[in-house]
């Protein structure tokens, strides 16, 4: 500047020559010529300027037309605001300081924006006047706008903090901090790309919805002008000038006076491969894109990037939170709905922070609402606190350590009044996030149905026991196998053995080792169909005798039917046996008597006549010797007529006949057969009408309807109905004229194999019998003699169809005109 000042011919301006020039202009021109600071004089009263190199920089284009020329032409756009500073200078002697003055130079060609410090000192001539100003200026351009741009992406950033919904408010919140800069982005819009499609849409803009219409709602990438050589979706930058814009169909009316260039910067966000939309803004008109503002939109493009991030997180955050959010009302739900009481208890108070129907139910509170929040003792004091469960619950709060409960008994209520039931129930203590115990989850469910159904089989079990000890029977129980595991105390009793003597198979050294194989046999059968087992067969006591016992076993069965186990019994029939075999012995005896009773009497006539011959031979004349074989014979048959009336007097005189009572003889006969009646599986109906006692030989009438009743048994092997009946009636039949009523008719009915034809002919036949070796055909015989001693009659009737097979025995005694009671 030096060089061009010395050059410059100064003759032609206002301040003439340099050698003209005053000492003070001299020294301050020097001043400025050899500083590396802007320096600035302004001289004379057109203000021409002086500068130096540092200042040239500043002003650009307006050097050098700028150099030696009166101010107010160099600079006619700032005038106005300098103008009036200088001329207070010139005439006043003020020395006013400019910070960061905004002065749109038009140093480049456009007014452009520029920001300046500087200080106005007056120069004083010789005249002691002003006659110029000396000016230090600095251009604060960059650190204004710098701030300003800060502070725009401070703001961004700061938008990003707040909890943002989705993509599109974190853009509305993007080109909210943007409008507040309108100086660096006079108009932003920011297009999302679908990810799907080619398709960018407008998501946020700074303009406000009229002017929103002048950009485009959406974009296609494919085709449009703008986008065609895909440098945007390759991530690439784009600066477009006016005239393009004006052609593209980005349609900026509104803005198209002020619009020189517009800067298109792709949004990436951080992993994405792809841009995800692009932020559009439109540079200022003040101030031509440089490096530093470039720097500005590709941060504005990084922070919105980041901000779409962000709400993306969110967003997933939100939608991890919502599943999570669900998936706790589906357990908490699961928790309500359990059939089990659950009770959530917080803190060593225990306070309720959830408790469930299923509780509610248990403690019959169903439908009570405030429950939540109050401590469990409070809510619940007479079944809390009085019944210990507090203790229990302040145990494991205290130990951390679970309890559990197995069917406790509590009182709870049950409508109006407090009731005894059980519970299953878990305390268990839940932690919380800093390890250390927050509260009691409690499950509990009832038990009372199970506990009682299962204490009552254990007082039944109990009670059988008893009763199976205080009976008179020998009784056992097997498993399906036929392991026997208990015995009553009778059983030891009889057999004087032990449980381990006894146990599984034990018991076969207690039998008859002639017997057992069947016995064994028999069983194996029974425990392999299931079939109820039946048997007679001797027990040796612990004496040493055998008895016979009437033995029967039942499988009891499960719901399903399946065998859980044998119960079985033995029945001491020793004394049935001994009374059957009495009485077969006393069927024979009679039998025999009336055998020998009816030879005596065959006898009694040929023999009478034999004596009366002897008699008369004796008389009649003949040797001596013959006499004496006589007289011997006559001895011997003497002999013989008294054996012959001793038999006939024993047959016929046993005892006397007594008034006797024919339901008394049944029942005793009943007794007898009692073992034989159950064995057989045979169901007894009795008819006993009352009536009056029979005059007869009560042992001989009972051996009849013993063996009738015999006979009966002996036609059903497998079971029937046996039918007694006995009642008054009228002997039709009576020869003696007896008055109507006094009979009494037995029948002795049974649903047995029936009889042919033939043995009904020879019913009464001695020795007539099909039962083989085990019958002797005599029963009948013998019944017949003595019905017909007590002129009573026999009826029968009987059937081998089936429907209505067997056999009806029918009695009939007149009441006193059979026997005259002796005296
Ligand atoms: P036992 O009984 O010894 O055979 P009984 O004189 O008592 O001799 O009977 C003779 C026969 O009469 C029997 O063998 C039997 O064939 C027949 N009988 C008797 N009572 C009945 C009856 N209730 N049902 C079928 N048959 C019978
Ligand atoms: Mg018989």
């Amino acid at each position: 500047m030096g060089a061009l000042l010395r050059a410059f011919d100064w003759s032609k301006t206002s301040l003439g020559p340099i050698d003209s020039w005053p000492q003070s202009l001299k020294t301050s021109v020097s001043t400025c010529l050899n500083s590396r600071f802007p320096i600035l004089i302004w001289w004379g009263p057109e203000m021409v300027k002086i500068y130096n190199d540092a200042y040239v920089q500043l002003i650009k284009a307006k050097h050098p037309g700028a150099f030696g020329a009166p101010g107010r032409e160099v600079w006619p756009e700032i005038w106005p605001t300098i103008g009036p500073m200088l001329e207070g200078v010139m005439e006043r002697g003020d020395a006013p300081l400019a910070n960061d003055l905004l002065l749109m130079l038009e140093r480049n060609g456009y007014a452009e924006e520029c920001y300046f410090t500087f200080s106005y000192s007056p120069i004083r001539d010789e005249s002691g006047g002003v006659g110029g100003i000396f000016t230090p200026v600095h251009e604060t351009t960059e650190s204004v706008i710098g701030d300003r741009r800060l502070r725009t992406l401070r703001a961004l950033s700061v938008s990003r903090n707040h909890s943002v919904l989705g993509t599109t408010e974190a853009c509305l919140n993007a080109v909210r901090a943007l409008a507040a800069n309108p100086y660096d982005v006079p108009f932003a819009g920011i297009y999302l790309f679908d990810p799907t499609s080619k398709i960018a849409t407008l998501t946020a803009s700074t303009a406000g919805p009229d002017t929103l219409t002048n950009f485009p709602q959406q974009l296609d990438l494919s085709n449009d002008e703008w986008f065609a050589d895909g440098r945007l979706l390759r991530g690439e930058t784009c600066e477009f000038s006016a005239a393009r814009v004006r052609r593209a169909p980005l349609s900026l009316e509104s803005w198209s006076a002020m619009i020189e260039e517009i800067i298109a910067v792709p949004i990436v966000e951080e992993g994405e491969a792809a841009p995800v939309g692009i932020v559009v803004s439109v540079i200022s008109a003040t101030k031509r894109l440089d490096d530093a503002y470039r720097a500005f939109f590709s941060q504005i493009a990084e922070e919105i990037g980041e901000a779409l991030r962000d709400a993306k997180t969110a967003e997933l955050e939100i939608k991890l939170r919502d599943a999570a959010d669900a998936e706790k009302e589906k357990i908490r739900a699961l928790f309500m709905h359990a059939p089990a009481g659950i009770l959530m208890l917080e803190g060593p108070e225990h306070r309720i922070s959830l408790v469930n129907e299923g509780y509610l139910r248990l403690v019959d509170r169903v439908g009570q609402k405030d429950v939540v929040g109050q401590t469990l003792g409070g809510w619940l004091p007479e079944l809390v606190v009085d019944q210990g469960f507090q203790n229990l619950l302040d145990g494991v709060y205290r130990t951390g350590i679970p309890y559990i409960g197995t069917e406790m008994p509590a009182r709870v209520n049950r409508g109006d009044q407090l009731q005894d039931a059980y519970f299953n129930f878990v305390y268990q203590p839940t932690w919380g996030g800093d390890g250390t115990i927050s509260g009691i989850m409690v499950y509990v469910f009832e038990v009372t149905d199970q506990v009682v159904a299962r204490r009552e089989v254990e007082s039944r079990e109990e009670q059988f026991r008893v009763l199976a000890d205080s009976i008179p029977h020998l009784a056992w129980m097997a498993d399906p196998d036929g392991d026997i595991f208990w015995y009553n105390q009778r059983w030891y009793e009889y057999t004087g053995t032990t449980l381990e003597e006894m146990s599984g198979w034990g018991w076969q050294s207690v039998h008859d080792p002639e017997m057992l194989p069947v016995v064994v046999e028999r069983y194996k059968e029974s425990l392999a169909t299931g079939h109820a087992f039946s048997m007679n067969f001797p027990l040796r006591g612990s004496d040493g005798t055998f008895h016979t016992f009437l033995t029967l076993a039942i499988p009891v069965r499960d719901s399903t039917g399946k065998i859980v186990r044998w119960f079985g019994t033995n029945t001491d029939v020793e004394s049935e046996r001994k009374a059957e075999t009495a009485l077969r012995q006393s069927e024979k005896l009679a039998a025999v008597g009336r055998l020998a009773s009816s030879i005596a009497h065959e006898i009694n006539n040929p023999l009478e006549a034999v004596t009366n011959l002897i008699y008369l031979a004796k008389s009649a004349p003949g040797s001596e010797e013959a006499r004496t074989f006589l007289e011997s014979a006559e001895v011997e048959l003497g002999r013989v007529a008294q054996i012959t009336n001793q038999t006939l007097r024993f047959h016929k005189q046993q005892s006397r006949p007594a008034a006797t009572d024919v339901r008394e003889l049944f029942n005793s006969i009943l007794t007898l057969y009692r073992g034989k009646l159950s064995h057989e599986g045979v169901v007894l109906q009795l008819e006993m009408a009352e009536c009056a006692p029979l005059l007869c030989y009560a042992g001989e009438i009972r051996q009849v309807l013993a063996n009738l009743v015999g006979n009966a048994l002996d036609a059903m092997p497998h079971g029937g109905t046996l039918r007694l009946r006995v009642r008054g009636c009228t002997n039709w039949k009576s020869s003696t004229g007896d008055p109507k009523g006094s009979a009494i008719r037995i029948t002795v009915a049974d649903t047995g194999h029936g009889m042919t034809p033939t043995t009904m002919k020879r019913l009464y036949e001695p020795f007539f019998t099909t039962k083989e070796a085990f019958g002797t055909g005599l029963g009948l015989w013998v019944s017949a003699g003595i019905v017909e001693k007590h002129r009573g009659h026999f009826h029968v009737r009987s059937s081998t169809k089936s429907g209505k097979r067997g056999t009806v025995f029918t009695l009939i005694f007149p009441l006193s005109g059979g026997l005259e009671p002796a005296n």
